[in-house]
């Protein structure tokens, strides 16, 4: 996936504001090099090497403090306590793989399904979202008898074989394969004032490209939030065309909850419901353990059932006991801290800061969101096109103020605001002053 700058100019989206080969190397950098090689991804062209974390803060080895507004895993707060004890206690007592009746499993499932349409009754449990996508695709492509899949353009689902070949934004060359479309995001520089009928009408078009090409669809595969794509959230109830028409031609709707789910964009537990949509299958993951690897894909039994005629699931560490210890605890802490309706109440203070930023400064296109997951578009002050060398700039400016954040967008010009469900008012602040004089830089 490449981006054009400000200038025209044509870069990788993954390499922005990446360590690359030949930056300044430290020694814990080159161990981690040693160690991981050409697969290892890092933050920043000088990383910082982490040492402790908790609530929306995280600490590195020089003693500096950071302001977490990246990291979407530790959702309910890094190191949160109640998920600490209950992780603790769990895999004191009792861990195994998942062929034994274990109690807390049953009684986790039992908890999540309260959040999930009365339909979507099972729940596959797996490590990480890249499988429970995987096997999504592959429960559509049982049910429906089709194969096609339609992903947005920049969309993100996960690295195993089959779900890279939805994930437009991990391509670094080549196209897609015959069996993918990836239709523009749901935003108004593509659709102007109906995103809805617009994004309808693009879906319509993939369906009718795929009877073109003999292919029948699977499924359309949209991260309720559209996360890598930049963040597309408004009007909500977008979707719902969409999806109707996806289901007309026999495929279904497979909401990717992974990034906007358990609570974030405050209006609703998941990001679908905002849409008004009932998907067919849910997939899940990154905020569900705070950070212990846990993920899920949630189904209709019939659904599920007919994928399990041809070949069976197994997962050794999908949903074990210590993983729904984490899961019920971060449940819990979701309810018992309100930290949905923070995640409305503090987004609200980030979406009205920066609404009031972008209204003073050209600079600042648009700005995008729900709860506690915003898009800011960054953009040249003349031409107003994107602008992904301002971003880094910004990006880096903002860690020398010690606030975390990174870019998402086709582009790599949109800043993702998306920090843990915890922050407060007091921190909201503090991010809107970084931004602030982060854009004067
Ligand atoms: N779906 C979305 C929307 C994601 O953002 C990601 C991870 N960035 C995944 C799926 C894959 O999840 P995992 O990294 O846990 O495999």
């Amino acid at each position: 996936m490449s981006a054009p700058n400000a200038h025209g100019e044509v870069r990788q989206i993954l390499d922005m504001n990446a360590f690359r080969p030949g930056d300044t190397k430290a020694q814990a950098v080159e161990r981690r090099l040693a160690n991981l090689g050409a697969a290892s991804v890092l933050f920043y062209r000088e990383p910082i090497e982490m040492v402790a974390a908790e609530g929306a803060w995280m600490t590195a080895r020089d003693g500096t403090r950071y302001l977490d507004f990246y990291n979407n895993v530790p959702s309910v707060g890094h190191s949160h306590p109640k998920v600490v004890e209950a992780v603790a206690a769990q895999i004191a007592k009792l861990n195994t793989n998942t062929r034994y009746i274990v109690a807390i499993v049953d009684e986790y499932l039992e908890a999540l399904k309260t959040h999930l349409p009365d339909a979507l009754s099972n729940v596959v449990m797996t490590c990480s979202g890249s499988e429970a996508n995987d096997l999504a695709i592959r429960v559509a492509r049982a049910a429906t008898g089709g194969s096609g899949i339609i992903v947005t353009e920049t969309a993100y689902h996960g690295n195993t074989a089959l779900v890279t070949e939805a994930s437009p934004s991990a391509l670094k060359r080549g196209s897609l394969p015959d069996h993918v479309i990836a239709v523009p995001p749901p935003g108004a520089g593509h659709f102007g004032e109906d995103i809805a009928g617009g994004f309808r009408a693009s879906v319509e078009a993939a369906i009718a490209e795929f009877a073109r090409r003999g292919i029948r669809p699977a499924a359309l595969l949209a991260d309720s939030i559209f996360s890598s794509d930049g963040i597309f959230s408004d009007p909500a109830g977008f979707l719902r065309p969409a999806v109707e028409a996806v289901r007309a031609a026999g495929g279904l709707f497979i909401a990717d909850e992974v990034q906007p789910g358990f609570a974030r964009t405050g209006e609703a537990f998941w990001g679908y419901a905002r849409h008004g949509v009932e998907p067919d299958l849910v997939t899940m993951g990154k905020p569900m353990g705070n950070g212990f690897p846990m993920a899920g894909m949630a189904a209709r039994p019939d659904h599920l059932a007919s994928f399990c005629t041809d070949v069976g699931y197994f997962n050794t560490f999908g949903g074990n006991p210590v993983a729904a210890a984490a899961g019920l605890a971060v449940l819990e802490v979701i309810r018992e801290e309100g930290l949905q309706q923070n995640a409305l109440e503090t987004g609200r203070v980030l979406l009205d800061g920066l609404r009031d930023i972008a209204a003073a400064d050209a600079r600042v296109a648009d700005v995008r969101g729900a709860g506690l997951f915003i898009g800011v578009d960054l953009a040249d002050e003349e031409t107003g096109r994107p602008d992904a060398d301002f971003t880094v700039t910004v990006i880096d400016a903002m860690r020398a103020q010690g606030v975390l954040i990174g870019a998402a967008g086709r582009y790599g010009a949109t800043l993702k605001v998306r920090p843990p469900l915890c922050l407060n008012r007091e921190e909201a602040e503090r991010f809107l002053t970084a931004f602030r004089a982060a854009i004067r830089v």
